[in-house]
């Protein structure tokens, strides 16, 4: 079997109702969805979030190609750019893509969920939290915050038993109050966590850590600039609230250097980023090694969910002891909930959680197939095909 060509689909889908993080608003979400084709016709899907022309530019290598090799080529990829830091970037993200796509076409060549292909899994069904609560265009001018408790309170009511929220995008004072006022809205028995996006100098993000620390807070994430890996470990070493970071890592390479420096209490790798399927389960076994919490980073289409999903399904409780416990040494997914017109159209299934997990797919390859209409729909500009 080759390699015969690859397709990039470039897909953006507008939002109507603007919401923001600690950076900006986000008007539109989209993401570039890629399938990989081989001769005989099997195809594979995978996705990342780079401009279709850089990424044609480094897969161009992996035509001919034989697509069952899927861990050669990800070396293929990924070492030709390596000499002067190339790994990261642009090459981490094809790789991701590339990788993702060979796991669904091997895995349907083969009639084998993806999860087979990893070595078989050890638990059907993955506990997942609610990523939304950004600031919407009321909360700006509401100090009830009264778009905040509604949405947690939907999100609790649909069973999910953790959500991550937005801070950094008010003053300090109107954060603190909306992290202690989502506490009071959820209760004492659903997991908080925050997100700065990296809003914060070191000494700010302490004293919001200290601030918000009596409200129960799993984790605090991003805290402030991600590369700046002194200034995270100084914040990871004084604040009362578990840090987490590192889904801009590219490779186990960017991966080793936050586990080695203990930069972040919890490892959140992004599988469209870090290096795909492969990638992500290789940086499961080092945080696993490091004892350090691994928690992958999701936000993207339904396409690298279903990927996320079987790397999860098959990966180690760490620590191997009793009682299992997600957020302590069962995996946990991110579960975005918030609007992206491309994710809600694009992928059947569309997955759901219910009382917080969902469940793994069992058809051959990822388990999920892409809606041909919907890449007509939201594609804007004409397919690239590299062959
Ligand atoms: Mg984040």
């Amino acid at each position: 079997m080759k390699i015969e060509r690859i397709e990039l689909h470039q897909l953006v889908g507008k939002i109507d109702a603007p919401y923001k993080s600690s950076m900006a608003w986000k008007t539109s979400r989209g993401t570039l969805a890629v399938r990989v084709v081989a001769e005989d016709g099997t195809y594979g899907w995978g996705e990342t979030g780079v401009d279709a022309a850089g990424f044609a530019d480094v897969a161009q290598g992996v035509i001919g190609m034989n697509p069952e090799n899927f861990g050669s080529i990800w070396q293929s990829i990924v070492n030709t750019r390596y000499q002067g830091g190339g790994y990261a970037g642009i090459a981490s993200n094809v790789a991701s893509a590339v990788d993702m796509a060979l796991y669904d076409l091997v895995g349907k060549a083969r009639g084998l969920p993806v999860y087979e292909l990893l070595g078989g899994k050890i638990r059907d069904k993955i506990c997942t939290y609610a990523t939304g609560l950004f600031y919407t265009e009321n909360d700006v001018n509401d100090p009830t915050w009264r778009d905040l408790l509604d949405e947690a309170q939907a999100h609790a009511e649909a069973g999910f038993t953790g959500m991550k929220m937005k801070i950094g995008g008010l003053t300090l004072d109107e954060d603190v109050d909306r992290v202690h006022a989502l506490r009071r809205q959820v209760g004492d028995n659903i997991r908080i966590m925050v997100d700065a996006n990296e809003a914060y100098d070191p000494a700010t993000a302490i004293t919001m850590s200290r601030r918000i620390a009596d409200a129960n807070v799993t984790w605090f994430e991003e805290p402030t600039s991600s590369r700046a890996l002194d200034d995270n470990l100084l914040i990871t070493t004084k604040s009362p609230v578990p840090t987490a970071g590192g889904e801009s890592a590219s490779t186990r390479r960017d991966v080793a250097r936050l586990l080695r420096g203990r930069i972040f209490d919890m490892i959140q790798p992004e599988i469209v980023n870090v290096g795909g399927i492969s990638e992500l389960k290789l940086c499961a076994a080092m945080a696993e090694a490091f004892n350090v919490q691994f928690i992958p980073h999701f936000f993207n289409t339904h396409i690298s969910l279903a990927a996320i999903l079987h790397v999860l399904a098959t990966i180690s409780q760490a620590p191997p002891a009793h009682p299992k416990e997600p957020f302590v040494n069962e995996p946990v997914t991110e579960f975005d909930q918030t609007i992206h017109p491309v994710r809600a159209a694009l992928t059947e299934p569309f997955f759901t959680q219910t009382d917080g997990y969902i469940t793994i797919p069992d058809a051959p390859g990822l388990g999920i197939e892409v809606n041909e209409d919907a890449l007509d729909h939201f594609r804007v500009r004409d397919v690239v095909i590299v062959d």
